[in-house]
């Protein structure tokens, strides 16, 4: 890239007239908000079309509180994971400079971010981490899938015991989803 983020150059790969993705608008954007945020750590932007994660963007309320309370209660890993939560960005034409302002908009504060009925935007330190990241996320959204096909919640982990989870790892939960109370998909 030049100095002002304006033309590139290609130093490799895209041959055969390749060229770079068309949610160049959304990377760039996040790497900007993750740089600054991160102290650089965050180096890389993912995009994927994770398949649970998508389905559950249909049948939940699309409140980034409230849809990270049911991410974290469908797998105990998820809090540890992802303490700052899911950001969601309403539907918007992708490949655009505006989905790319929303989706570095949730990015200065969550390291994912929904696209309903579309995918999931993770960041982090290495290709590695951010790829964990996202499949801890898509794990959740398989339990959940799996949980709500069966009649819905019956019983889950509690406010009380997410707190608990928080101490012993060392995080801190974002506390609006703490707030929001137990999931609730009916
Ligand atoms: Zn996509």
């Amino acid at each position: 890239m030049d100095d002002k983020g304006l033309s590139y150059k290609i130093h490799w790969g895209l041959v055969n007239g390749g060229v770079p993705t068309s949610e160049l608008a959304s990377h760039f954007q996040s790497h900007s908000v993750r740089k600054q945020l991160t102290n650089g750590a965050d180096r890389v932007i993912m995009h994927c079309h994770a398949t649970n994660f998508m389905a559950l963007s249909y049948v939940v309320e699309l409140d980034s509180a409230r849809f990270t309370r049911l991410l974290w209660e469908g797998s105990t890993e998820c809090l540890v994971v992802f303490p700052d939560g899911v950001g969601i960005v309403p539907w918007m034409v992708p490949g655009t400079d505006e989905i790319g302002d929303a989706t570095a908009g949730q990015m200065q504060s969550h390291s994912l971010v929904m696209w309903p009925f579309h995918g999931i935007f993770g960041a982090g330190p290495t290709l590695d981490e951010t790829f964990g990241l996202i499949d801890t996320a898509e794990k959740s959204s398989e339990v959940l899938v799996k949980v709500i096909s069966m009649g819905g919640l019956r019983q889950s982990i509690t406010t009380e015991q997410l707190v608990a989870l928080g101490k012993r790892f060392n995080v801190n939960p974002w506390q609006a989803a703490l707030d929001t109370g137990p999931a609730n998909v009916a």
